[in-house]
């Protein structure tokens, strides 16, 4: 695979000349009877593995920088464990439960940038949030995430990429 854009300013202006083409791709999609969501998100997997590949998340760390990061009680332990401090002082410390709730969720990771972020790195990799071990998400349900998807393609150059690409290749859907 060529060398894929990363430049995160160049993404974001990318990302809003196309929107308009990936809403009209969400709305071929969303009434697309004849494509089941299992073949769609197995079509839009195998366009994302290269790109995930390609990208090197050490060299942006934008989503640490600029995303909320919600959160669960297996999360705190998880993170307790990887610090060495109690589970108790960690939620203390990092976890704002007013703030999440306001949205439904169980907590939020204080502070933006992420507290644990040392320049590009994580610094609780292994122990990090499940949400942050499954971002950017493609599938299941492609079809149906997208919405949100194409708000994400302006700050995370994979997520922009595999937009362009499930995109460009659309017609194969449809042979
Ligand atoms: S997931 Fe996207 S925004 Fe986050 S570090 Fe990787 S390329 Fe950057
Ligand atoms: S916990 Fe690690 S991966 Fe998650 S946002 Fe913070 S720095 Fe990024």
């Amino acid at each position: 695979m060529q060398p894929l854009l990363t430049d995160l300013n160049a993404i974001a202006a990318l990302a809003a000349q196309r929107r308009d083409d990936f809403e009209v791709m969400r709305y071929q999609l969303q009434y697309n009877d004849d494509l089941t969501d299992t073949a769609l998100d197995a079509f839009v997997d195998a366009i994302a593995a290269p790109i995930v590949a390609a990208i090197d998340c050490t060299q942006c760390a934008h989503c640490c920088r600029v995303l909320d990061v919600y959160l669960m009680p297996d999360d705190v332990s998880r993170l307790a464990s990887g610090l060495q401090q109690p589970t108790q002082a960690v939620t203390k410390r990092y976890v704002h439960h007013q703030a999440a709730q306001q949205v439904g969720e169980w907590g939020k990771l204080r502070g933006k940038p992420c507290p644990f972020l040392r320049g590009k790195l994580c610094n609780v990799y292994t122990h990090r949030p499940q949400t942050c071990r499954l971002y950017p998400q493609f599938t299941p349900d492609f079809r149906w995430v997208l919405d949100d998807l194409i708000d994400g393609a302006a700050l995370c150059p994979i997520i922009y990429h595999v937009l362009s690409g499930v995109h460009e290749q659309m017609d194969a859907l449809y042979q």
